[in-house]
């Protein structure tokens, strides 16, 4: 077909980026160190890398660090290792802020120029004046006039720089209100996490970008969508300052329901306590997603299919999470583990003594290794497996064989208080209703298992909601439980199944108490 040829070269993705030659490419990935690396975030790094090693390119990775009011070392640091986590390292790592004299002097040539000026006009009417196609009375200010604002009330934050911003002139009454003589140069007296004291002024998002991107020789700048009305002046900045033509390519947001991807908000959540950290559970960060047992490659096969689409779209989470299941589950060791309320002893007469044998730790693929499982006359099962026992019923234990259950022994209320049972170990596992997870009564280590929810209530939160009226009033679920003696050897990080009960990721184990989380399987929850 006539795609043949681009489907054998990018098999997810349908686009090809204009104008690219292989070999020259540079496109570059520029977080803000102003919070955690999210999942939307994974989303732009991976197809920037994605695109830079398809065309045998390179890829810069640029702290867009240009608001010391927002910005930490912290937030930076972190960045860099969750990018090493994703196993994207970028061939450069480069900062805005390492620009700030050169935007500088770029600046003062468009005031030179007649292509900006600066203007003192309160933050409210200049809103109102750009909403409504009107001129601001500082447009018309001489050459001199600004430079001098600029150069030295401004460049030094004196009481009078404070009160003005510097505007490129481009169009006040344009129809793409972005045109209307968009801020690029602010006073800021909060120290720079780089620069110190140094700058009092910073560039703006508007004016920085095009010039950063243009300065390093970035050859196509991918930008999510919603900046597509701001295209026009990425353009205009270029061509004002005579710097280097730099494509566009648009690319969609990832959203998640029931999910905040807003640095802002997200900061909410840990400052008010709701959450542990940015790495908490419930965070949609590369570091909380990971925490409840996001591999790397489940995260990368999940970016990379869906590909640089261009619809924003709101996506449920099981989606990510069964590409995730993909990846463990061919691998996850299975153990048991039952939960510990009104646990039943089976009394097995014909029982062996307390002994272990070698079992698989997974059925299907013998490379994950073996497991001690302990037998006794005396095994555990829960209560609600349990319950559903009738007397004589013949059920299979996992991993054992068959046990007729001669007499369930219930209490006034209904409840199974044990069970009396004898082996039928040649009995057809195949003729059997139940398959049971069992324990022996000893031997056995005591674990919680911690389910979460989403940390907010409505799927998508409609212009104007206020997130904080769709709290999630309870987020985290803890089941006291008891596990098979061989997760005493797993590390943090290490993710398993629990059989009948699904994945989990072993959180801690500080003091003897092994903490899991629960890791989403994608399937809908009952
Ligand atoms: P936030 O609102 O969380 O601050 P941001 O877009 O301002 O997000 P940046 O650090 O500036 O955060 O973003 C770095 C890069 O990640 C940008 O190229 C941005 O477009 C991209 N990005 C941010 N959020 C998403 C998302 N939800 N989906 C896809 N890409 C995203
Ligand atoms: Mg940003
Ligand atoms: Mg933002």
């Amino acid at each position: 077909s006539k795609n043949g040829k681009k489907e054998i070269h990018k098999a997810n993705f349908e686009i090809d980026l204009i104008d690219a030659k292989d070999g020259e490419v540079v496109t570059r990935f520029p977080p803000e160190p102003s919070g955690y690396l999210h999942i939307g975030h994974a989303k732009a790094a991976v197809l920037n890398q994605y695109f830079a090693n398809a065309y045998h390119g390179k890829l810069i990775i640029r702290f867009d660090d240009t608001n010391p009011s927002k910005e930490k070392t912290e937030f930076q640091d972190s960045i860099i290792e969750d990018l090493r986590l994703l196993g994207i390292k970028g061939d450069r790592i480069t900062y805005s802020s390492d620009y700030f004299q050169d935007m500088y002097d770029l600046a003062v040539k468009m005031i030179k120029e007649g292509k900006a000026y600066c203007d003192d006009t309160p933050l409210e009417k200049m809103r109102a004046e750009r909403m409504d196609g009107l001129k601001s009375e500082r447009r018309d200010r001489t050459v001199e006039e600004n430079l001098k604002i600029f150069t030295e009330e401004m460049k030094n934050g004196t009481e009078e720089g404070l009160k003005n911003c510097l505007r490129a002139k481009i169009d006040y009454t344009a129809l793409n209100k972005t045109l209307r003589d968009p801020v690029i140069y602010r006073c800021n007296l909060t120290p720079h996490h780089r620069t110190g004291s140094e700058w009092k002024i910073y560039p703006t998002y508007d004016f920085c970008v095009p010039i950063v991107d243009a300065l390093e020789g970035v050859t196509h700048a991918l930008r999510t969508i919603e900046y597509r009305d701001r295209n026009a002046q990425y353009e205009w900045m270029l061509n004002a300052l005579g710097l280097r033509k730099v494509h566009i390519w648009d690319f969609a947001r990832v959203n998640f329901v029931r999910t905040l991807l807003s640095k802002r908000k997200l900061q909410w959540f840990v400052d008010k306590g709701y959450v542990s950290n940015w790495d908490d559970p419930r965070f949609p960060t590369v570091r909380g997603i990971r925490r409840r047992g996001m591999t790397v490659e489940g995260l990368k096969n999940f970016i990379i299919s869906q590909g640089p689409s261009k619809n924003i779209i709101n996506l449920d989470w099981s989606i990510i999470w069964s590409a995730n299941k993909k990846i463990i589950d061919p691998i996850a060791p299975r153990h048991t583990a039952l939960e510990l309320k009104d646990l039943v002893t089976v009394n097995i007469v014909d029982g062996p003594e307390l002994h272990a044998e070698k079992k698989p730790k997974h059925k299907k693929n013998p490379a994950v290794g073996e497991k001690d499982v302990y037998y006794s006359s005396k095994a555990l099962i829960e209560q609600a497996d349990a319950a559903a026992i009738k007397d004589g019923e013949e059920v299979t234990f996992m991993d054992w064989g068959n046990v007729i259950c001669t007499k369930v022994h219930k209490d006034a209320d209904g409840k199974v208080t044990s069970i009396d049972a004898k082996l039928n170990l040649d009995g057809d596992f195949r003729k059997t209703e139940k398959k049971l997870t069992w324990l022996a009564s000893e031997k056995n280590v005591p674990v919680d298992l911690v389910d979460f929810d989403h940390l907010i209530t409505k799927d998508k939160l409609d212009e104007g909601d206020n997130f904080e009226d769709f709290l999630t009033p309870e987020t985290k679920f803890t089941t006291e439980a008891i596990a098979d003696v061989n997760v005493e050897s797993m590390k943090v990080g290490d993710i398993i199944q629990f059989e009948r009960k699904g994945y989990y990721i072993l959180d801690s184990n500080k003091d003897g108490k092994y903490v899991f989380f629960t890791v989403p399987d994608g399937k809908q929850k009952k």
